[in-house]
């Protein structure tokens, strides 16, 4: 089975120059079987997918939950797919903890992107350092599942890719070990085996994120059996994610 491996760029590199740099480099270091898929800001991924558009799939780190209108410095759905874009980031937790976006805004957006385009949703879950510490991570894990996939059918469910990225991990260089991984893909599992039926569960892609490197990845993918990772740091250095890539 091909892996999904994606890189979320976040509100980086400063130009479009080092933008091309790093997929002229990733595209040299390159060599997988796997769907490599890279989420730059908004500004490069038109000019991008016209570069390397037959190299990689590109998705784009948010969008807004409306097509069109009075919604200044928002992005919608359509614009996305009219540009190329494939996928889309949903919930990201910079998303939530920064810019406050709850599960509510995310369900809005999740049900505008599977009602009125082909984009994929990649969403975002995950608990945080306390929530974990609390014991909360299934409670947390159920809620955001439950909350963000209201009113989503069954045919629109089997799209979606659902990222378990646990806050704590995101940015420390500290992952999830294997039991902590292990243990919230059958909670997801099973939060989704209530909602859908097993053969619509049984395609929906659950990946992992948080501090994803080259010496973890054998871990996420062959022993946890993930269906691939979202990649924020090492995603910006080609060398590191081409060995990421080629799990
Ligand atoms: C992310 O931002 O989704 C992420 C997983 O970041 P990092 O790999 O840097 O922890």
């Amino acid at each position: 089975m091909k892996k999904l491996i994606i890189a979320n760029w976040k509100c980086n590199p400063e130009t479009f120059k080092e933008s091309v740099k790093i997929l002229e480099s990733l595209k040299k270091a390159l060599s997988t079987n796997n769907k490599t898929i890279i989420c730059p800001p908004n500004i490069f991924l038109r000019e991008l997918i016209s570069q390397y558009g037959d190299d990689f799939l590109f998705g784009a780190q948010n969008c807004y939950s409306e097509q069109k209108g009075a919604y200044t410095g928002e992005i919608s759905p359509n614009m996305l797919t009219n540009s190329g874009v494939k996928y889309v980031i949903l919930g990201h937790s910079e998303r939530r903890s920064i810019f406050k976006e709850g599960d509510k805004e995310i369900n809005m957006k999740i049900k505008k992107v599977l009602e009125e385009t082909k984009l994929i949703p990649i969403l975002c879950i995950g608990e945080n350092r306390g929530e974990r510490e609390n014991s909360q991570t299934h409670e947390v894990i159920y809620r955001q599942l439950n909350e963000c996939l209201k009113g989503v059918s069954a045919e629109q469910a089997k799209k979606i890719i659902v990222a378990y990225e646990p806050l704590w991990a995101i940015g420390t260089g500290i992952h999830a070990d294997e039991e902590q991984i292990v243990d919230a893909k059958i909670h997801i599992s099973s939060i989704l085996c209530d909602i859908y039926a097993k053969e619509i569960v049984s395609k929906i892609n659950i990946i992992y994120g948080g501090s994803v490197n080259s010496n973890s990845i054998e871990m996420i993918v062959n022993k946890c059996l993930m269906d691939g990772v979202l990649v924020g740091g090492a995603s910006l250095d080609p060398v590191e994610f081409s060995k990421i890539s080629a799990c």
